[in-house]
């Protein structure tokens, strides 16, 4: 183990245990009219000794010593009660949840998030896991996999396309329904040329497989007017939104929506202000 994982490890199965994990969500919209499509659920986790530690470093921690499954099943449920919550406030949107490639080599894996969808009162089809190519679990090693949660209706996102072992073959051999373009490209948008062809690309061959086209990241209404010029279909960023706490979305959204005409636009534009911003999104 490395130095400090030991007691990480410790207080991060306590925290699970005790249920002390929270997520937030972050609000994806669509750039032909600015509405809510998706809602992508982060985990959080606040320690009293090591402070608020990022999914990034723990996440990898849980993977390694086999609690990533009771992470993603505590997650799933809790983030599928929201939904429930949001759509009884009239917020149909759809739910995003990361899946760590782990879990994914389980036969069994597709069958357990569909009963849990069934046990929350979730229809399967409100519901998109995004995935991540593995160091060790190359995507194309779970088609079995993936083409179950599709026949379930379940949809699925490729994340961070675009960096690590993701590739372009991979878009057209699995069953994926979107792609999430890696913030990287986008960080250095609207000038930087190489990052242009590269968005472009990837959103025209999405368009061309017909999955959805997600830009990541977008921080400046530069960013989001060039992602928008290249032709992808939906955003995400600190622009639209940070991630929020559950009970933040329904303003969010009626905020949104007044203030959405004036990005892609040259009206005068009002920025986000109201919302905290959550911890981590410092970073
Ligand atoms: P991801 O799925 O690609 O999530 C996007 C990350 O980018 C989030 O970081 C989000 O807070 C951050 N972000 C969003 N908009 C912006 C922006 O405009 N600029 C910048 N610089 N960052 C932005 P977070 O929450 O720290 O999550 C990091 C990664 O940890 C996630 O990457 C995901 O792979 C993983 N993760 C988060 N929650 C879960 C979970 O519940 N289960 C699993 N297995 N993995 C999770
Ligand atoms: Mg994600
Ligand atoms: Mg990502």
């Amino acid at each position: 183990m490395k130095p400090g994982e030991r007691e990480l490890l410790a207080s991060f199965e306590q925290a699970l245990g005790e249920e002390k994990l929270r997520l937030v969500y972050q609000p994806k919209v669509r750039l032909k009219d600015g509405a809510l499509t998706r809602v992508e659920a982060l985990v959080r986790w606040d320690d009293s000794e090591f402070g608020a530690v990022p999914p990034s470093r723990f996440v990898p921690i849980a993977e390694r010593h086999g609690l990533i499954d009771p992470l993603t099943e505590w997650g799933l449920r809790t983030a599928l009660k929201q939904w429930r919550t949001w759509r009884d406030q009239g917020c149909d949107t759809r739910l995003a949840f990361n899946i760590s490639a782990v879990s994914l080599q389980r036969l069994d894996f597709p069958d357990l998030v569909e009963r849990i969808c069934g046990a929350m009162g979730v229809p399967t089809d409100r519901l998109v896991l995004e995935l991540t190519e593995g160091a060790t679990q190359p995507l194309v090693k779970l088609m079995d996999t993936l083409t179950r949660f599709r026949i379930k209706g379940i949809g699925l996102a490729i994340d961070d396309f675009g960096t690590g072992y993701s590739s372009l073959m991979q878009l057209r051999q699995l069953p994926f329904t979107e792609v999430k373009i890696d913030r990287c490209f986008v960080a250095d948008l609207p000038d930087a040329e190489d990052s242009r062809l590269i968005v472009r690309t990837i959103a025209e061959l999405a368009r061309g497989l017909g999955l959805i086209a997600t830009a990541e990241g977008v921080e400046t209404v530069a960013q989001l007017r060039a992602v928008h010029e290249l032709g992808c279909e939906v955003v995400q960023g600190y622009l639209i939104a940070p991630p929020l706490e559950a009970d933040q979305l329904i303003e969010w959204e009626r905020g949104f929506r007044s203030r959405w005409p004036s990005l892609l636009t040259d009206e005068p534009l009002e920025l986000w202000g109201d919302v905290e911003l959550d911890p981590l999104s410092q970073r």
